[in-house]
């Protein structure tokens, strides 16, 4: 079988064989290309230790030497080549692991059948103990042995185990499943980093997020670890359906190169539950459930210790998503729009727009939208004044008209804005100095 490495892999393969080591390509790579889909990063596995590996190669790494692992490095790329190991004692996360002789022990450890895979990269042999190759083809997720003990060994496996089936359009054999929703109460206990970055692989991997989404919520996990979303799983169905179905084909819409955005897509939605009142003739409304929307989301990327420009980025996507200026707005009701939700956010806004009314099966939606977007392409060309640091005149030329610095300074340049908002050829530093002295002065 031949899994088309980079020719890189095969050179490490066969540095560390001739040099009496032996070295097969393990992981996601392999089981990635099993499946017929690119590779993401070749991982190498070997009999050589971490020092013997540093001796074959002239430029490694030590990247995790504790761990058996070191970062081969070729070109502008470097592999990680990672020493045999065993499992010796495990307490709920990390396995304590030692070196082991043979490569059959270094696949007893890992979580899954379709990741136990070894592919020689000199031969062309599959290792495959576990008939993780059969799984892939007739689409089962199993655990290697006892799946109890196998998430009880590190829990994180239950999100992965959710993550791969998606990815590979897996069902979750019988007793992994009933030993994965058992285990989903000990969810609390894993990391931020580690949960976060759970949820970014399967934006970021996953083109059909829903599928492994649509899990969590039927695993449990939303409402372990996601209790905003497993709310609005609960939303009553309105005239287009769900709330929550409607949320997944909303990520599904929008490409895995846009991660953060599909967190967006699939957080949009978190303030309706608790924004939800009954209006006169007995139906549902929503009024403020994006600033609701937007706090919560903000929970949610705190709770996972996101990075502070992702916190923001998604909490203002959540909170000016519906609103969006009419079809028929003269330009400077688009300036400011513009100026209110930041013109750094529109594309990306636009984006979100897009996939939720692709969500939607609707109608009217995207000739308007494409118009809009438009309207917003050709008034951003103009480069207008969007913020009191593009005006014409600052604080120096105020100064210069004999006005005292303070808070007025503030005042008087909103106000300057709003003007040129309405009407951009204004923003000219004789044009601005005028309103100011004949507005502003003779008070
Ligand atoms: P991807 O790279 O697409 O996230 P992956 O399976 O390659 O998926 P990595 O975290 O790169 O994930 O791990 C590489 C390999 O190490 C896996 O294929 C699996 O064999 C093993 N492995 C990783 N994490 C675990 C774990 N928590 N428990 C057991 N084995 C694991
Ligand atoms: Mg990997």
């Amino acid at each position: 079988m031949d899994l088309d490495p980079p020719d890189a892999v095969r050179a490490i393969a066969r540095k560390l064989e001739d040099a009496g080591y032996e070295t097969w390509a393990v992981g996601g790579a392999v089981r990635d290309r099993v499946a017929g889909a690119p590779a993401g990063d070749w991982d190498l596995a070997t009999r050589a230790t971490p020092e013997q590996v540093m001796q074959v190669f002239r430029r490694t790494a030590p990247i995790g030497v504790d761990h058996g692992t070191v970062g081969v490095l070729r070109g502008r790329d470097m592999y990680e080549v990672t020493t045999f190991r065993r499992d010796v004692e495990t307490f709920g996360r990390h396995a304590v692991v030692e070196f082991a002789d043979r490569i059959e022990e270094d696949l007893s450890r890992r979580d899954f059948t379709i990741n136990a895979l070894a592919w020689h990269p000199l031969t062309g042999e599959l290792l495959d103990p576990y008939e993780g190759e059969r799984d892939l083809k007739e689409h089962r997720l199993r655990t290697v042995g006892e799946p109890a003990e196998r998430f009880a060994e590190d829990y994180l496996r239950v999100l992965r185990a959710l993550r791969f089936a998606g990815q590979f359009d897996l069902e979750i054999e019988e007793a992994t499943w009933t030993a994965l929703r058992a285990a989903v109460s000990k969810l609390d206990g894993l990391s931020a980093e580690r949960v976060r970055e759970e949820l970014l692989k399967i934006m970021g991997q996953v083109r059909r997020a829903s599928r492994s989404l649509a899990l969590y919520q039927e695993a449990g996990v939303l409402a372990e670890l996601y209790p905003e979303l497993e709310a609005v799983t609960g939303e009553p169905p309105d005239a287009e359906g769900s709330l929550w179905e409607r949320t997944l084909r909303a990520v599904d819409a929008i490409p895995p190169a846009r991660p953060v955005l599909r967190v967006a897509a699939l957080l949009h939605a978190v303030g309706m539950p608790p924004a939800r009142t009954r209006d006169l003739r007995g139906g549902w409304r929503y009024t403020g459930h994006e600033v609701l929307g937007a706090r919560k989301a903000e929970d949610v990327m705190r709770r996972l210790k996101a990075s502070n420009a992702e916190i923001e980025q998604v909490a203002r996507l959540v909170r000016h998503q519906p609103e969006l200026f009419p079809p028929d707005s003269p330009d400077p009701v688009v300036r400011r729009w513009l100026r209110h939700v930041g013109p750094d956010l529109v594309s990306d806004l636009f984006r979100l727009r897009f996939a939720l009314w692709r969500a939607e099966d609707g109608t009217g939606g995207p000739d308007d939208l494409l118009e809009r977007w438009g309207m917003v392409r050709r008034v951003l060309r103009d480069r207008p004044p969007l913020s009191t640091g593009d005006l014409a005149i600052g604080g120096e030329e105020l100064m210069e008209l004999g006005l005292e610095p303070g808070p007025r300074f503030k005042q008087i340049l909103e106000a300057l804005l709003e003007r040129v908002t309405d009407d951009p050829s204004l923003n000219r530093q004789g044009a601005l100095m005028e309103v100011v002295r004949s507005e502003w002065l003779d008070e």
